[in-house]
């Protein structure tokens, strides 16, 4: 990797082997991005932040995936965005799932999988069978054969799906109303 680099202490593990590299990129229309990707040489812990260098505000951005070339459309979430799906009705809230990625949407319903299968350990039976259906779902979705809308809510403004088939939605931050 490039850009800048550096190395602290591990939140897990204590050592001094956390080491950060700094990216920045261009989205064009959503002007520049810092990635921070950190791994842990010691005890493997892994983390990603994403910064937008343009301050948005607050933004909504709503985008419909249908066919396997939509599934290679890059999705950046902060860690304050909730992200919803509306045809399995699904979201990841900040409070469950608060880590930052950068992948694109099978990325993205690969990892609503994950967060299903831990659904799984404290659901009755109805539930579990409600969760099997919303798993084969996703399954589809990933081979492109099932439309999926992505919506992304994020106070922060640090959040993107990047397609000029997305729609994004500005709104004043609250706290600048008042
Ligand atoms: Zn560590």
């Amino acid at each position: 990797m490039d850009g800048t680099e550096y190395i602290e202490k591990c939140p897990i593990c204590g050592n001094e082997t956390l080491h950060t590299w700094i990216n920045e990129e261009d989205l064009n229309y959503f002007g520049k991005i810092n990635i921070f990707t950190s791994l842990c040489y010691t005890c493997g812990f892994r983390h990603v932040d994403v910064i937008f260098l343009e301050n948005r505000g607050h933004v909504k951005i709503t985008f419909v995936a249908s066919g396997e070339e939509d599934l290679k459309v890059r999705v950046i979430r902060s860690s304050n965005a909730s992200i919803y799906v509306d045809e399995i009705g699904v979201s990841i809230e900040p409070v469950m799932d608060g880590e930052s990625f950068v992948s694109n949407v099978e990325g993205l319903l690969f990892r609503i999988l994950g967060i299903m299968k831990q659904l799984l350990r404290d659901a009755d039976d109805n539930a579990r069978s409600l969760i099997y259906e919303k798993m084969k779902k996703i399954a589809r979705m990933r081979h492109g054969k099932d439309k999926l809308t992505i919506i992304i809510d994020d106070p922060t403004g640090n959040s993107a799906i990047l397609s000029e088939k997305a729609v994004i939605e500005y709104h004043e931050n609250k706290n600048r109303n008042i």
